[in-house]
């Protein structure tokens, strides 16, 4: 029997299939590990009308861990509420796969630091986590339509709050391990306007004893969105629900100054397998022509190795590469300035391999 571990992979749409191949080059080159490629999104309602078969999630839950590129394109786009959705997979998958916590790490890399659209003495330090619930929410609760008008329903359970909360205070003590810092989680609400913001806040609140290492602080989302552009520096851990997470770790993840560098992971229980993917979607704009950035998709099979596989020090290797590499002056277009020679995805690649 094999002890390689088994990864599902999830290329998707667009540059999707692009960028896993070079992971799985990438990941090869690291290790013996066992791949099981799989239809999922766009291409999957093509070949079967669904975004996401029984059969791949079975395999997804399966496996030690799965690893997506991204999903979606205009050929799937369309506002008829019946049809199939490519987006109908993911949902599928983090529902399916019980994944409630999503990782967003975002630390701009230092040879990148200009690339920012924010002044450099602005983002200079800026290392912060995204902790965002991802199973329950509004993209969860009841909807639907009803002749001119439309409804979406917000609904969490003390439960939901409290095992996100918890994620959130226990990444904020392993990063503030050996530093001689505290930690400190930011909860983000709407507790001024919505029920579900002042039950967050009650629950996360009750739980800080339990941390008492950890500092809890907590802002409004209006507010959080303000301070990440003008303070992103000051923050460690940011905790958040659904919907507004969906939209700061966007926010943040503009602070790297590219879509194309930022990595995530979507966790469960423990032991259960986790999905590890690119922040950036299927850049359906560039697919096919060779310049997609695999550095998201490398720093989150990184994730894999390190939260998934609990194998760190592969992990540090692929970091170490992606900082070497750009630290060169390596750039695929996404990441030059207008006058910089660029490199596309196999020259990445394979400048990556050759320095792990
Ligand atoms: P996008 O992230 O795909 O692209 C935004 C811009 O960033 C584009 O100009 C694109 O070329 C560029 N870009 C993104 N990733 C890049 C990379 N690795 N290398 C170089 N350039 C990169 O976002 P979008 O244009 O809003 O969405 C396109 C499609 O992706 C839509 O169908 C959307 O639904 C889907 N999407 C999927 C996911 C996912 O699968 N997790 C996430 C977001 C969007």
């Amino acid at each position: 029997m094999s002890d390689a571990p088994r990864i599902v992979l999830l290329p998707g749409d667009g540059i999707g299939p692009e960028i896993v191949a070079a992971a799985q080059r990438l990941l090869e080159a690291l290790g013996r590990f066992e791949f099981d490629e799989r239809l999922m999104g766009g291409c999957s309602i093509d070949a079967h009308g669904v975004a996401l078969t029984d059969e791949v999630l079975d395999a997804c839950k399966g496996a030690d861990a799965v690893l997506l590129g991204a999903v979606g394109g205009p050929k799937w786009d369309t506002t008829d509420p019946d049809a199939p959705r490519p987006e109908q997979g993911l949902l599928g998958l983090r529902k399916g796969m019980g994944l409630y916590a999503n990782l967003r790490p975002v630390r701009p890399s230092p040879a990148l630091v200009g690339a920012s659209p924010l002044r450099e003495e602005r983002i200079v330090g800026t290392d912060l986590l995204v902790v965002r619930e991802l199973t329950g929410g509004i993209y969860f609760g009841d909807s639907g339509r009803d002749g001119d008008s439309a409804h979406d329903t917000c609904e969490y359970s003390t439960g939901e709050i409290e095992r996100i909360a918890r994620a959130g205070f226990e990444a904020a003590q392993r990063r503030a391990e050996g530093s001689g810092r505290r930690g400190r989680v930011t909860s983000v609400d709407k507790a001024n306007v919505l029920e579900t913001s002042r039950l967050w806040r009650e629950v996360v609140s009750g739980l800080a004893g339990d941390y008492p290492d950890v500092e809890l602080d907590h802002l409004l989302v209006d507010n959080a969105a303000m301070q990440l552009v003008s303070r992103p520096a000051e923050f460690d851990v940011i905790v958040t629900e659904n919907l507004f997470g969906d939209i700061l770790s966007d926010e943040s993840a503009m602070l790297t100054g590219s879509l194309g560098m930022l990595p995530s992971a979507s966790l469960g229980e423990a032991g259960s397998p986790g999905l590890f993917e690119p922040v950036h979607g299927s850049a359906p704009d560039i697919a096919g022509e060779g310049i997609a950035n695999p550095l998201a998709t490398f720093l989150s099979a990184a994730l894999m190795l390190r939260h998934g596989l609990g194998r760190p020090a592969e992990a540090e290797q692929i970091d170490a590469a992606v900082d070497a590499v750009l630290e060169r002056g390596l750039r695929t277009p996404d990441l030059a300035a207008a006058e910089e020679a660029t490199v596309g995805t196999d020259a990445m690649t394979a400048a990556v391999l050759a320095e792990l």
